[in-house]
This record gives C-alpha cells, structure tokens and sequence, in this order.
C-alpha cells in the first residue's frame, strides 16, 4: 500500500486506539498508529476546548508525520462541577494517576449529591488534518449520569461510574460491541469515517 492510503491513529491511549481501530476496521486506509510509524514525541494538550485540542493534535502529528491524521479530544463533563473534569479528564488526580484514582476523585468531588443533581455527558471530538488541506473537525456526546460507585469491568477510564441513559446501564457493563455502537466516541467517528471514504481515499 502506498503512503496516501495510510490513516495515522494519533493516540497513546490504548483504550482509545482499540475503540478507534475497531470503528474504523472497514475503511479502504491502512491504519497505523504513532508507535508504528516511531514517533515519539508527545504533543500537549494545552487548548481549552475538545476542539482545540484535537485539532492541534491532529495537526502536529500530521506535520510530523507527513500522513492523513485522525486525534480526537475526549471526556466527561458533569454539570454539578461545572462542566470538570472536561478538557482535564485525563489528568483530573494528577499526570501519573489511574483510572480507579480519578474515579475516586470525581465521586469524591460529586460527594452525596442527589441523582437529579448528577447528571453528565461523554464528549468526543475527532479532528482530521492532511498536508495542505483545512482540518476537519466531527464530534458527539452521549447523556447519562454519574453513579454512586463503580459498576462493570469493560471499556476504559469514567466508564464504571457513567450510567447511560438511553441504555440504564453503566458505560463498562455494556458489552464492548454495544458501546462502539452508542458511544460519543462513535458517533463522532461514523461522521469522520464518511468524510474519510468520500474525500480523503
Ligand atoms: P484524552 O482525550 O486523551 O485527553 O483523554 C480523555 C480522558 O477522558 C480519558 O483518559 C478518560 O479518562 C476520559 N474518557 C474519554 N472517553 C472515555 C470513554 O469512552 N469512557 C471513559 N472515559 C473516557
């Protein structure tokens, strides 16, 4: 396959880059991720929306790597704090924390407020940048709310405490297959895979 028709998954994150990969198996692109092609430079994420962030990483990787680029900027805003952890989900208890850490520090920030009070939503926005073309920026969000403890043991990061509205069940009990189906991630990559198929072969 020649160059053109490789599509760099910009993302550390293994989670991410699983759900991505799974997303977009059925695109005609070659799919190669920064380890593949040995970049190893971080790209930090100092802008102050979604957007920002994955466009400046989309756009920093591409440059590096001369390739067709999708990053996206990805987290839970709940409404009781604010609209946090937001853009800092992934550093919301520190730069070496877990998951299990920033959970603990979400429902302890929540502390005992009622369920009304703790609603919330997953945000996703996919950013695709190729040389010398505009950026392309897709997004989608799902509602839910934040539960009192964990529940279930699949997905990645906030899942075990976001209960999904539309299906009554915590992000991580929902089999893999179900969330790559409903998810904010997924959503905002079905409309970039179309712009992918249609513009960018
Ligand atoms: P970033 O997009 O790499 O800045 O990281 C986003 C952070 O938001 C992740 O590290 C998770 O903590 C959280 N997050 C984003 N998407 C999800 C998801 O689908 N489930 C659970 N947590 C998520």
């Amino acid at each position: 396959m020649s160059d053109r028709s490789k599509l760099l998954i910009a993302t550390r994150n293994a989670g991410k880059l699983r759900e991505l990969s799974e997303l977009l198996g059925d695109l005609p692109h070659e799919l190669v991720s920064l380890d593949d092609v040995g970049i190893l430079r971080e790209v930090e994420e100092t802008g102050r929306t979604f957007e920002e962030n994955a466009a400046l990483k989309a756009e920093a990787y591409c440059k590096l790597s001369g390739l067709l680029t999708l990053a996206d900027d990805s987290g839970l805003e709940v409404d009781a704090l604010g609209g946090e952890p937001g853009v800092r989900s992934a550093r919301y208890a520190g730069a070496d924390a877990t998951d299990a850490q920033r959970v603990d520090a979400l429902l302890r920030n929540l502390g005992d407020a009622a369920p009304q009070d703790r609603s919330a939503r997953f945000r996703c926005v996919i950013a695709i940048a190729a040389p010398r073309r505009r950026t392309e920026l897709y997004s989608g969000s799902c509602e839910g709310r934040i539960v009192s403890e964990p529940r279930g043991l699949n997905g990645f990061g906030y899942d075990p405490i976001f209960h999904f509205t539309e299906l009554g069940m915590t992000m991580a009990e929902l089999p893999p297959e179900t969330k790559n189906r409903v998810s904010h991630r997924s959503e905002a990559v079905k409309k970039a895979a179309r712009a992918l198929r249609s513009r960018h072969r």
